[in-house]
């Protein structure tokens, strides 16, 4: 057949779980953040900057008829219940049982760092039951470098692309690479050869931004690669430090017609990722070392960003961790504003009314790694139901719902209490509040590198405060159970060679 006449299925389920939260992401979780069912996939993501939305936009130039079915994903939180998982696989499976007769080959958006609340890791059992199956189907899926790839996830599929830019600003770019290489193999009949490494590496978001060594200089090898003869596609995974599993690490992936040049450039990516582990061990500044901090900021006007990648939204924290918070109601610094995941509290505002007095516990409700509860005395500023869409480069054109949300004016700092958890991948859910941050002196930004592409602009300086919490930078903060062996930067002292596992 030649043509848009090659029927692939399109879907996916997207998770990034850590394990260290107690915050369950159940059906309620999925559908009160990303739902599309089949009949609306085109509708809601076609012209997106996702993956999917890249997919539809490059299969159509590629020769393939996307089969749209549903794409189902969560804030990241604790894991997945086996309920959700069951409800939304079953969506994918039953589509694509539907149309086997006419599929050609199959594409899943993933995540990669979806566990279980039985400790499975969910992008591995979706994958293994497609390939199983339906094996005859070439398997592509596009994954978040937040990732911990089992060596079954990279075994069931033929092809896995991961993002080459954190913060992600490229899903929508690998969606597309997704469907020429999809388009590739329908056309040739061949499938790639697989490469892989696993490093006993742990890296953490803060240290991960792609535009930074040591991941640029990495990417720089993987492009190099695919620019050369014989590799499709190598991917860097730097992984997702809250996942508690036995497969957790940085990893290297390369897929092509020539093996021994994807093995070679997954070799480079991985020798090199351990040659520089010093540099992926972040910098944090202690409580005292941030009060320093601010002095020396003195005379300088602008804003500055305190970082608290430990309550890191992006990554499975809270978001309502009271550490940072508790600094700032403690000690007058300036005008600051806080973003702070407490429902009861906003409720307890909303009830109050605006102009009324508020004083209560907030925060720290969820785990003891977002500390104690703090009072918070001040004036309900504002009340509002707020949902709004994204319009900066990160997830552009998302609708995000932050529920019931109520400010609380405390002296200069703002407290906006909100019902769902508020990923601070933009500027738009303070300014669509009426807050300007360009005119704050501090914003508190629950995240561990992704703040940076929504207040970087205007920001004089970032502080990263070493607290403790779910998605702590410093990993040693972390009761890590599973792992399979020794680990940096747990421990320093690792005699390690890495070694490449290929598939013909
Ligand atoms: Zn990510």
């Amino acid at each position: 057949m030649t043509g848009p006449e090659r029927k692939v299925f399109v879907g996916g389920i997207w998770h990034e779980t850590n394990t260290f939260s107690p915050v369950l992401a159940d059906v309620a979780q999925f559908e009160a953040y990303q739902c599309i069912p089949a009949h609306k996939l085109r509708l809601e993501l076609a012209g997106s900057e996702t993956e999917i939305g890249g997919f539809l936009r490059e299969a159509w130039k590629s020769g393939i008829d996307a089969v749209p079915s549903g794409f189902y994903a969560a804030v990241p939180s604790g894991p997945v219940t086996l309920a959700a998982y069951a409800k939304f696989s079953t969506v994918l499976l039953d589509d694509i049982a539907a149309s086997a007769g006419v599929l050609e080959g199959i594409y899943l958006a993933l995540h990669g760092a979806m566990v279980l609340e039985d400790g499975q890791s969910g992008d591995a059992l979706l994958l293994e039951e497609v390939k199983a199956r339906w094996p005859g189907l070439p398997l592509v899926a596009t994954f978040d470098i937040h990732a911990n790839l089992s060596d079954a996830a990279i075994e069931a599929a033929d092809l896995l692309i991961g993002y080459d830019t954190f913060p992600h600003v490229d899903m929508a770019e690998r969606g597309a690479e997704a469907a020429r290489w999809m388009a590739h193999m329908l056309a040739t009949g061949r499938r790639p050869k697989k490469a892989w490494a696993r490093l006993p590496l742990i890296t953490v978001p803060q240290a991960q931004s792609t535009q930074d060594e040591p991941m640029a200089g990495l990417l720089r090898l993987a492009h190099a690669a695919e620019e050369g003869q014989g590799v499709w596609t190598a991917s860097v995974v730097p992984g997702f430090a809250y996942a508690d599993v036995p497969y957790l690490g940085f990893t290297a992936l390369g897929y092509g017609d020539d093996g021994a040049a994807a093995a070679g450039v997954v070799q480079q990516i991985a020798e090199s990722a351990w040659a520089q582990r010093e540099a992926f061990v972040p910098r944090l500044e202690t409580e005292d070392a941030v009060r320093a901090r601010i002095r020396g900021l003195a005379g300088r006007p602008g804003l500055v960003v305190l970082a608290e990648p430990a309550d890191n939204v992006g990554g499975g924290g809270p978001g309502d961790s009271t550490h940072v918070l508790a600094l700032l109601l403690k000690e007058d610094l300036g005008p600051a504003t806080v973003v702070l995941w407490d429902p009861q509290a906003a409720a307890h505002a909303a009830g109050q009314g605006v102009g009324a007095r508020f004083a209560r516990l907030v925060g720290a409700h969820s785990t003891p790694l977002s500390g104690d509860p703090v009072r918070l005395e001040g004036t309900v500023s504002d009340v509002r139901d707020v949902s709004y869409q994204r319009t900066g480069p990160y997830m552009t054109g998302q609708t995000v719902r932050m529920g019931l949300t109520a400010l609380v004016q405390a002296g200069r700092v703002t407290v906006v209490l909100t019902t769902e958890r508020v990923m601070p991948f933009d500027s738009d859910h303070l300014t669509v509040l009426g807050i300007d941050p360009k005119a704050q002196r501090f914003i508190v930004a629950k995240s561990g590198s992704a703040w940076r592409v929504a207040f970087e602009p205007w920001c004089i300086d970032s502080i990263y405060v070493d607290t403790p919490g779910v998605a702590a930078s410093n990993v040693t903060r972390l009761p890590y159970k599973s792992l399979r062996g020794p680990m940096f930067p747990l421990d320093r002292d690792i005699a390690f060679e890495p070694t490449v596992q290929t598939r013909p």
